[in-house]
């Protein structure tokens, strides 16, 4: 392959995701892409299994999300919202209210996930300042989470498996309870759920909230567990007066077939993040509802305001795309392309199963995991798949995919092919 010269550039000057500078692993050019397809700048058409790490759920350069960007932007690309507000923001907003949980009424608009959850985390803390009790302020959460890069985030990640270790001296100390065991449909087992009850009521006068990832455990080890689970701690949080933030960043819009992650377990959080789908991966948006208890709690306190405005607030284009990808999910077969995406997945990387280097293969809705006994080598695997005419990032003993909804099954199948071929090549 040829280098264009700009990609030299990059090399020297541009950070990526988890990246050394002059890096020499592969990095590949894009210039366009079109339905499930990324082109790269030779020419060559790769099949997308990771949508842009869970966003993009219709494709890529979607009518109607186009048409959406465009109309807006001959109107307002943006303004500030402190003190102005806008038709895209309370459009938005509506929908948002309207298909999340009956009790979540108030809306936040962040600029990206990470800071939707240093968002929630504030509200959890605010919420207990307003009430008089500013030393609830901990954490409880699950090991196996992921919940962003910022430093309030990172905080909640997985302490040992999360990607930021090397901070742990200086992130607030907030409580881990094991990872649920129980598998998504694996039998209920009370056990499961001791320990965090134990944790729950032993530092009840010091925590706010738990926090966690509804079903899904994504970057944090990409783990499916019971919904029961998910009840148990609602309960668990009612019972000990503590806050519940859902982190619904990957699974929102659809992904684990259902609207929300949630609503397999039938129950609702004090305060849920929203981000990754919800521009349909046009653009970075993300936005953090809460009960009205919650938001009401805070307005009526001391001062009396909630701390936190990011310049790009509710960013008049970025709004107008969301509510476009909202309503184009909600007019189309969603669930029975989840469904498909399940079946496609499942009969694709079933046969993993009895290769030796595999430790798991599972599938929840159109996210589809093969866990290996070690390590995948990056600087090997991404260019086996590219040669094979896919797009698919493993991390760590992760391969995984989470394909754009619309895709169809004969890409569903070359996809499902060439992480076969290619985990049977690696080393075990
Ligand atoms: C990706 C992700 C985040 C962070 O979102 P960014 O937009 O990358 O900041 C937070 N929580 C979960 C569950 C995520 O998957």
């Amino acid at each position: 392959m040829s280098t264009p010269p700009w990609l030299a550039f990059d090399r020297h000057h541009i950070w990526h995701p988890y990246a050394a500078m002059n890096s020499d692993l592969p990095l590949y050019p894009v210039i366009s892409a079109s339905g499930v397809r990324l082109t790269l700048a030779d020419g060559r058409e790769l099949i997308d299994g990771m949508a842009s790490w869970w966003s993009v759920i219709h494709g890529y350069n979607v009518p109607e999300l186009n048409a959406a960007a465009e109309a807006q932007l001959k109107k307002m690309a943006h303004v500030m919202f402190g003190g102005l507000t806008h038709p895209p923001a309370v459009e938005l907003a509506r929908l948002l209210v309207e298909l999340t949980p009956e009790p979540l009424q108030h809306v936040f608009f962040a600029d990206s996930g990470s800071v939707a959850v240093e968002v929630a985390i504030k509200m959890a803390l605010q919420y207990w300042y307003s009430r008089g009790k500013p030393e609830k302020h901990r954490l409880l959460t699950i090991r196996n989470g992921y919940h962003g890069d910022t430093f309030g985030a990172m905080a909640v990640c997985d302490p040992d498996t999360g990607m930021h270790g090397i901070w742990s001296g200086i992130l607030p100390r907030h409580l881990f309870a094991p990872a649920p065991r129980c598998r998504f449909d694996s039998e209920w087992d009370d056990s499961d759920v001791q320990r965090l009850e134990e944790l729950a009521e032993r530092h009840r006068d010091e925590l706010a909230a738990i926090i966690l990832e509804p079903i899904v455990q994504g970057a944090g080890g990409m783990r499916f567990y019971a919904p029961e689970y998910l009840r148990r701690v609602r309960r668990i949080c009612d019972r000990f007066d503590l806050l519940l933030i859902a982190d619904e960043i990957a699974t929102g819009f659809g992904r684990t077939g259902r609207l929300f992650a949630c609503e397999h377990a039938g129950i609702s959080p004090d305060i849920l993040c929203l981000g990754k789908a919800l521009t349909g991966g046009y653009m970075t948006l993300a936005a953090t509802l809460a009960t009205s208890r919650v938001a009401e709690t805070i307005s009526g306190g001391e001062p009396g305001v909630f701390m936190h405005g990011p310049t790009f607030m509710a960013n008049p284009l970025a709004c107008a795309v969301a509510s476009a990808s909202i309503r184009l999910l909600l007019a189309s077969p969603w669930q029975e392309r989840i469904r498909r995406l399940q079946a496609g997945l499942e009969a694709g990387l079933a046969p993993c199963r009895e290769l030796p280097q595999v430790a798991d293969v599972r599938v929840l809705g159109g996210i589809g995991v093969v866990e290996l006994r070690s390590p995948v080598v990056m600087r090997d695997i991404v260019p086996a798949f590219v040669e094979r005419g896919v797009w698919v990032r493993p991390f760590g003993r992760l391969v995984y995919v989470m394909p754009p909804y619309v895709m169809i099954a004969e890409d569903l199948a070359v996809l499902t092919g060439a992480i076969r071929e290619v985990v049977a090549e690696t080393t075990a």
